[in-house]
């Protein structure tokens, strides 16, 4: 067992050692606890490691290199990530194969991720049945890597673009902060992985609450759709120590649209280009029947954390409380949304009472 050796931890680096979320270190049963409202993780997020860390420089990551302190005790998404060895993380999904789903690999921003994540990748799947995400990192990857991915037994990945625009991009990722990244790198990597994992298959990670506006995100999102993608949405969460460690939250009625409107578009239930939008491009109307939105906002699922599914189709990475504190104020929710929490939502999002309109009003 290798769990708590910090001491020891430049010697425990990937390929043989994989940093791991917290709520995945519950749910292999490594960490004692319950999530609120008893909500359970089905994906083990597994992250590289190395001593000399990321070298990139994300203003809003908890793993910059622009933020001091070791690597390997750097918070990431709110929560610590301990270590611990592949063959043990191996052994304990074997032992618990009806709660994993999906396993996720992330590599971080160092050129021999490349070669340890296809290493992890074979590993994991030569050992367990169950289906590999790759959390890739397309500052390092051709498109021949992608390819490898998907014969190393990979069958979706996610690419980071997390920003809706190009000056975001640039001003957190790139030049900005003197960081590796290029927008049109990230963009072609998401279209080469639809073209070699199929459609659906590869999805952009888009965080909200980076100053960009509602139209943009939604702009964004149709446009991962349009090219194949399907989008995994995060609420920005000022990560302790990063840069942006004292901006705050996006407001909880933005954030419930842009949700609103990911559903739409990723279900191909409306597009962005038939939304209308405020002065201050706040979305006004999705373009559909009173009926028709008031059916999706009551199923709940639009509220649900978006993210890669198991083989039943579920979403396995439901992340719990990764960007939000446990508490009534959830953004992404880890599970349906009780009718209490739609009541909540529906608060949020400043609905009308009455099911008669579907103009958002503003308060
Ligand atoms: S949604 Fe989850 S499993 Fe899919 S790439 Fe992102 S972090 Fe990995």
């Amino acid at each position: 067992m290798t769990d708590n050796l910090f001491n020891l931890q430049d010697n425990l680096q990937s390929p043989g050692f994989l940093r791991m979320s917290l709520a995945a270190a519950m749910t292999l049963g490594f960490k004692n606890g319950l999530f609120y409202r008893n909500a359970k993780l089905y994906c083990i997020n597994l992250l590289l490691t190395y001593p000399e860390g990321c070298a990139a420089r994300c203003a809003y990551c908890g793993l910059s290199g622009n933020r001091p302190g070791q690597y390997t005790e750097k918070r990431f998404i709110r929560v610590t990530w301990p270590i611990y060895a592949l063959e043990d993380i191996i052994q304990r999904i074997l032992e618990r194969t009806h709660r994993v789903k999906r396993i996720c690999i992330s590599m971080i921003t160092r050129k021999r991720c490349v070669p340890d994540t296809l290493d992890i990748c074979r590993k994991l799947r030569n050992a367990v049945d169950i289906p590999v995400s790759i959390l890739v990192s397309p500052t390092l990857l051709k498109y021949e890597d992608l390819q490898a991915l998907k014969n190393a037994g990979a069958d979706k990945i996610g690419v980071a673009v997390d920003l809706a625009t190009e000056p975001l991009f640039i001003q957190y990722r790139g030049k900005g902060v003197g960081g590796p990244h290029q927008w049109d790198r990230y963009w072609e990597c998401l279209r080469q992985g639809v073209e070699i994992f199929g459609n659906g298959n590869a999805g952009p990670h888009f965080m909200a609450g980076m100053g960009e506006t509602e139209k943009e995100m939604s702009l964004a999102m149709q446009k991962s759709r349009d090219m194949g993608g399907r989008t995994h949405l995060f609420s920005f969460f000022p990560e302790a120590g990063s840069l942006l460690e004292n901006k705050g939250m996006p407001p909880m009625d933005q954030y419930r649209r842009i949700q609103l409107a990911r559903y739409l578009i990723d279900h191909e239930l409306s597009r962005a280009d038939g939304f209308s939008f405020d002065q201050d491009q706040r979305i006004l109307h999705y373009g559909l029947s009173s009926e028709q939105l008031e059916t999706v906002v009551n199923s709940g699922e639009p509220f649900r954390t978006s993210g890669c599914s198991g083989n039943d189709g579920e979403v396995a990475c439901n992340r719990p409380f990764a960007n939000s504190r446990p508490g009534p104020d959830i953004r992404n929710f880890p599970f349906l949304p009780d009718a209490g929490d739609i009541e909540n939502i529906r608060r949020q999002l400043n609905f009308p009472c009455s099911n008669k309109t579907v103009t958002i009003q503003r308060k």
